[in-house]
């Protein structure tokens, strides 16, 4: 199949060979000519899968068939959750429309409102926002969209996640009522159906990805090991692998912090990236990871949806998300564009709750191992839910079969500098999660 069959003009078709695709991938396959037919879509899709020119590229056909209103209204709106993902949206409409005559612009938060309030004033044909920045200067009189023709909410699930419902009712209040509309999420949970169903108009849906399920080129591998012992190991995972290029997901903005200090202070490059840090400090930190002058990104779920980067080899859980879906999200950011990647996850004890929840929502077990020298006590008992957040207590148990010299093992093994430190194989013992 060819860009060409699908029905995209000459301008487009420049500008996809400028970016050297040669064939278009399976959503874009199936979504590109519902969009240029008019049709309402639900698609399910990942970050990954080329979802963004699934979209954009219709959206400019249709947009640049008719002649540019002289005032230039907002004619299409795409909201997505993140401000990296918005920027990122923003650079492939430009890309795309290099050869056309249509004007786009992004706005989001954490960054001066002046210069997106005086594009806005000239006018623009294509706006990308998030949703807070989006309202706040509709609010102020500085866009309206009332002109909108072609409504995209990207990474829907995501949107809900982070709270942007109302936001997202509101924007509904501002649109025309007679429009295209497009949703795009990876994960559909009755929430996104009951949302798709207020917003979408007799939709076509598609998938590039059998729903709720990982990439398939994605191995994922899942270590057993204690707590206080993850960052230790992630260290000797790191510097034995050679790896070049990991996004660690880390469940708080505390943790990424800290994580991120005592790889540095182990001689690995590192930035954390999440919600407290500055925009600036947000595109520094990934500016530096593209270009490879920051070896490890350490992140939030928030703030790493969405990141493209191609060809990510490594992503580990450094911890793993009480919400399944993230685990998805987050294994979405490897193997990537059909190339293979490894997916680690670093399970504690007191995350089996949350592997059960992964594992129903895969349909799958992962699977679990140690590595020798950091093998998980099979004595320590997590705490009681309701205690979380006091420390852990360490109760032998009674019947621990066959493991009697594990704790000791786990007592002489606190170096991660053991060089004779191998993989083990999968562990025969039974799993304890
Ligand atoms: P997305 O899922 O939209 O974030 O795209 C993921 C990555 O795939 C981006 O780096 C795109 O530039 C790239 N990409 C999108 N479409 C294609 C294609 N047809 N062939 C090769 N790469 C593509």
């Amino acid at each position: 199949m060819s860009f060409k069959s699908l029905g995209l003009s000459d301008a487009l078709l420049r500008a996809i060979s400028k970016k050297g695709y040669t064939e278009p991938s399976t959503i874009q396959a199936k979504a590109i000519p519902l969009v240029l037919e008019g049709k309402d879509v639900l698609a399910s899709a990942q970050t990954g899968t080329g979802k963004t020119a699934g979209f954009t590229l219709p959206i400019l056909q249709l947009l640049s068939e008719h002649p540019p209103q002289r005032r230039r209204p907002i004619r299409t709106l795409i909201l997505t959750p993140t401000r990296e993902l918005a920027a990122q949206i923003y650079a492939n409409v430009q890309e795309y429309s290099m050869f056309l005559d249509i004007r786009s612009t992004v706005i989001f938060g954490g960054v001066n409102a002046r210069p997106q309030i005086s594009t806005l004033r000239n006018g623009v044909d294509i706006l990308v926002a998030t949703p807070g920045r989006l309202l706040d200067l509709q609010s102020q009189g500085a866009l309206s969209l009332a002109k909108v023709e072609i409504l995209v909410l990207d990474e829907a699930d995501r949107m809900l996640d982070m709270g942007f419902l109302r936001d997202i009712k509101r924007v509904l209040a501002l649109v025309p009522k007679k429009r295209q509309n497009l949703l795009f999420s990876a994960t559909f949970s009755k929430e996104i159906k009951t949302l798709a169903q207020t917003i979408l108009n007799n939709p076509v849906s598609v998938k590039a990805t059998p729903e709720n399920t990982t990439a398939e080129k994605v191995i994922q591998k899942a270590y057993r090991v204690d707590k206080p012992r993850k960052s230790d190991l992630l260290i000797k995972l790191i510097s034995e692998g050679d790896w070049s290029q990991v996004l660690v997901f880390t469940r708080t903005k505390h943790g990424a912090n800290r994580l991120s200090k005592k790889l540095i202070s182990n001689n690995i490059s590192s930035a954390a990236i999440h919600g407290n840090k500055t925009q600036n400090a947000r595109t520094k930190a990934l500016d530096g990871f593209k270009k490879g002058t920051v070896r490890i990104l350490v992140a939030t779920d928030i703030a790493a949806r969405g990141l493209d980067i191609p060809l990510l080899p490594h992503v580990v859980n450094y911890e793993l998300p009480n919400i399944p879906e993230d685990y998805v999200h987050r294994i979405g950011r490897t193997g990537r564009a059909g190339a293979s990647g490894e997916a680690i996850s670093l399970v504690s004890a007191e995350e089996y709750d949350y592997v059960r929840g992964i594992e129903k929502l895969l349909g799958h077990k992962l699977e679990s191992e140690e590595i020798e020298g950091f093998e998980a006590d099979p004595n320590y008992t997590p705490p009681e839910p309701e205690k979380r957040g006091q420390r852990p207590s360490r109760k032998p148990k009674q019947q621990s079969k066959g493991n009697s010299g594990n704790s000791q093992r786990n007592k002489n093994s606190n170096s991660n500098t053991d060089s004779s430190a191998k993989k083990k194989k999968p562990n025969s013992r039974r799993r304890r999660y």
